[in-house]
C-alpha cells in the first residue's frame, strides 16, 4: 500500500468536472508554471506555512525554524511556539483505503458528480493515484486534472482506470512552453494526441495568461491541435488576479514576468474558424 500526501479535499465543487464533485488535491508537480495559483501544490513533501495576516513580530517561529539553503524552515516546534496560531502543516499522508472510504462515503451527495484528482499534478504520485482508481473503479465517477505531463505508460493506465480527463493545454511552442513552464511540452502533446484518439471523456482547460498563451500563435496553435484531434470543445481560465496570493504563505515571492495588470484576449475569432465551441469559466 503506497501512502499518498494530500493537501486539500474540496467538498461539492461545480468547477471540476461533470456534476457535483469532491476533489482532491495531490502534492508534487514537475511544472513550475509562472502563473501558478496553487503553489502549495508544487513541492511532493509536507510543508509548514505561516499566515502572514496577524503577526505581531516577536521572532518566536524563528528562532525554532532551521536555515536550508539560504531559506528558513520551519519545524513543528515553530508550530507550537506561536502565540498567534499562524503556522500550520500543508499537506497530510494517508492511505488510499481511508481517502477512498471517506470519498465513497458522500457518494449519494454528490449528484450526476464524482471524485476529481487535481493537485499540482497527480501523476506526480502515480502510484497513490492508480491504487485510489482501482479502488473507485465502478463505484463512483473518478476524472483527473492533469497537465498531461507524465511517461506515456503511466498516462496510458490512467486512461483504463479514470473515467474523465480535465486536460491543460497551455502553450503549443516547446521553447514558449520551456520558458514558462520549465518543462518542454513534448510528452504532453503526445499523451493529449493519444486521449483524444482513445475517446475518453475529455475536456480541454486553457489558461488565458496575458502576452503568453493569449496570443494569436498561440491559440491558433492549440486550436489546430484540438481540430486534428478531433475535440471541439474548450474550457478557457482567464488569468486569476489573486494568483500571488498564496505565496506569501510558503516564504516565497510571486513575480511573474508578464504583465499581470493586462486582461487576456479570449480570442473568440480563432476558436470559430476551427468549430471549436468555447466556455468562459
Ligand atoms: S511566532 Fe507567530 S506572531 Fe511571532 S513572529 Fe512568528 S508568526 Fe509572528
Amino acid at each position: 500500500m503506497v501512502k499518498g500526501c494530500i493537501f486539500s479535499i474540496e467538498e461539492f465543487s461545480v468547477y471540476d468536472g461533470p456534476g457535483i464533485r469532491s476533489t482532491v488535491f495531490l502534492k508534487g508537480c514537475p511544472l513550475s508554471c509562472e502563473w501558478c495559483h496553487n503553489p502549495e501544490g508544487q513541492d511532493a513533501g509536507i510543508q509548514i506555512v505561516k499566515s502572514p495576516n496577524g503577526c505581531v513580530g516577536c521572532g518566536a517561529c524563528f528562532e525554532n525554524a532551521v536555515q536550508e539553503n539560504g531559506k528558513t524552515v520551519f519545524m513543528e516546534r515553530s508550530i507550537k511556539k506561536c502565540p498567534m496560531k499562524l503556522l500550520r502543516y500543508c499537506g497530510k499522508m494517508t492511505e488510499s483505503t481511508e481517502l477512498c472510504s471517506k470519498l465513497l462515503a458522500n457518494r449519494e451527495f454528490l449528484s450526476d458528480g464524482g471524485v476529481t484528482f487535481s493537485g499540482g499534478e497527480p501523476f506526480f504520485q502515480s502510484g497513490f493515484l492508480f491504487e485510489c482508481l482501482e479502488q473507485l473503479k465502478g463505484k463512483m465517477h473518478t476524472a483527473i486534472q492533469t497537465s498531461g505531463f507524465c511517461e506515456s505508460a503511466v498516462f496510458a493506465r490512467a486512461t483504463e482506470l479514470a473515467d474523465h480527463f480535465l486536460f491543460d493545454l497551455k502553450l503549443f511552442d516547446e521553447a514558449q512552453h520551456i520558458k514558462y513552464t520549465g518543462v518542454s511540452n513534448r510528452l504532453i502533446l503526445e499523451n493529449f494526441r493519444f486521449l483524444a484518439k482513445s475517446g475518453k471523456d475529455l475536456t480541454v482547460r486553457i489558461p488565458l495568461i496575458p502576452g503568453v498563451t493569449d496570443t494569436y500563435e498561440n491559440i491558433d496553435g492549440l486550436c489546430r491541435l484540438m481540430s486534428e484531434s478531433g475535440i471541439y470543445y474548450a474550457e478557457l481560465m482567464p488569468y486569476n488576479k489573486m494568483a500571488g496570493g498564496k505565496y506569501k504563505l510558503l516564504g516565497k515571492t510571486y513575480s511573474p514576468s508578464f504583465d499581470e495588470t493586462l486582461t487576456p484576449d479570449i480570442r473568440a475569432d480563432i476558436f470559430e474558424k476551427y468549430c471549436i465551441k468555447i466556455l468562459v469559466l
